[in-house]
């Protein structure tokens, strides 16, 4: 257990999210351990400890979110306070996963425990956010990285939705310059990877740990969510639904394309999708990420009436682009209007789609070089449309 909990502390620092000395982090074996010892994990003093037996679980924890986090979610977490109504993004990762986030105003462990029965994670301003794993520290490792992105990509949206309304002043955008100061700059070099096309499986796995490991290190997806795939002869190797993307090896599953031996049941639940998109071309690769800018400009629709108001997920018909990429409804999952069906038509000769409010995809006719490029480089148009709108 302590081995797992300076793994995912030290995850959540890799990726920025939160500071070492603002972690705290608690597993349960046999007995309750901590990564490090702090007030918050004092069973006399702290409502924390008392929550393994409250809620049942294994894991927690709690943390300060680190910039450009931190002043986002609190200023999204007291708004939710002042208005009394939980925090809901409209993104497909808080659709799917997180439902909506609810706000409590103290270290109450009453409250807190309530929040958790029902919630994934909940969010104390000022103090931190708090998450739990009933298996895992990794679930709460997710949860937590989930949460911050949610509350990243709102916050933005709301700020671009205020600006166009011209109402947006006062906090609002006091929280957007300071959270904006934070942000690293856009990166623009891009990662040598392994150049296609593969000779052997053994390369094809190489290639997909590789490039899946630089996704996350960029930045373009939390590590737990997005997915990657390669055509390799027969058979499409993509990675398993749930799976890292910074850590593949063993998670990724050879389905046969004639669906003779298909591990498809453990393989990512865009797997029909994939499929799909290499049907009839002479695509190799794809590569699907997070990417927060892409995210944001994804739902950024200016459609004053819109006939589909808070359906543009499932069935937004509008054809809209973001320079060359075209984006789409889509559901996760293969129902009628799931991004199995409006994926794959809307990627033909097209270098990457973005998915409305989930993400983007980006496709490669050799290796991964391609589509990498695609996702860095639509990400840092994102971020500079988004930037150049605010400054308006
Ligand atoms: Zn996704």
């Amino acid at each position: 257990m302590e081995r797992l909990l300076a793994k995912y502390a030290g995850k959540l620092a890799a990726a920025g999210l939160t500071r070492p000395e603002d972690t705290v982090l608690g597993g349960l074996d046999a007995e309750l351990v901590w990564n490090r010892a702090s007030p918050l994990t004092d069973p006399g003093t702290s409502p924390l400890p008392g929550l393994f037996e409250a809620l049942n679980i294994n894991s927690l924890l709690f943390a300060r979110p680190a910039e450009p986090y931190r002043t986002c979610v609190d200023f999204l977490a007291r708004e939710s306070l002042e208005s009394g109504r939980p925090i809901r993004p409209e993104d497909c990762e808080t659709r799917t996963f997180l439902h909506d986030l609810p706000v409590v105003p103290d270290l109450d462990p009453a409250a807190l425990a309530s929040a958790l029965r029902s919630r994934k994670a909940v969010i104390v301003p000022g103090l931190g956010v708090l998450s739990f794993g009933t298996v895992s520290p990794e679930q709460a490792f997710v949860t937590y990285s989930s949460t911050l992105f949610s509350c990243f990509v709102k916050f933005f949206l709301d700020c671009l939705r205020a600006k166009d309304r011209g109402d947006f002043s006062g906090p609002r955008q006091a929280a957007f310059d300071q959270t904006l100061a934070h942000l690293p700059p856009p990166r623009t070099d891009l990662p040598i990877l392994a150049p296609g096309p593969f000779a052997t499986e053994e390369e094809v796995y190489r290639a997909m740990d590789q490039a899946g490991a630089a996704t996350v290190g960029y930045g373009l997806v939390d590590s737990y969510f997005g997915n990657i795939s390669y055509l390799f002869e027969d058979t499409l190797f993509i990675s398993q639904t749930g799976s890292s993307l910074d850590e593949l090896a063993g998670a990724v599953d050879p389905c046969p394309l004639d669906g003779s031996s298909c591990a498809a049941l453990t393989a990512s639940s865009e797997f029909t999708a994939h499929r799909r998109v290499y049907e009839g071309t002479a695509l190799r690769a794809i590569l699907h990420g997070h990417p927060r800018f892409s995210v944001i400009m994804s739902m950024d629709c200016a459609l004053a009436d819109c006939p589909n108001l808070g359906q543009c997920h499932i069935r937004c018909d509008q054809p809209r682009f973001v320079g060359d990429i075209p984006i789409v409804p889509g559901e996760v999952g293969t129902g009628p209007t799931g991004l199995c069906n409006t994926l794959p038509p809307a990627m033909r000769e097209r270098r990457g789609v973005l998915v409305y409010g989930h993400g983007l995809f980006a496709v490669g006719r050799r290796d991964f070089n391609e589509p990498f490029a695609t996702l860095l480089a639509v990400e840092n148009d994102c971020r500079a449309r988004y930037l150049a709108r605010m400054e308006r």
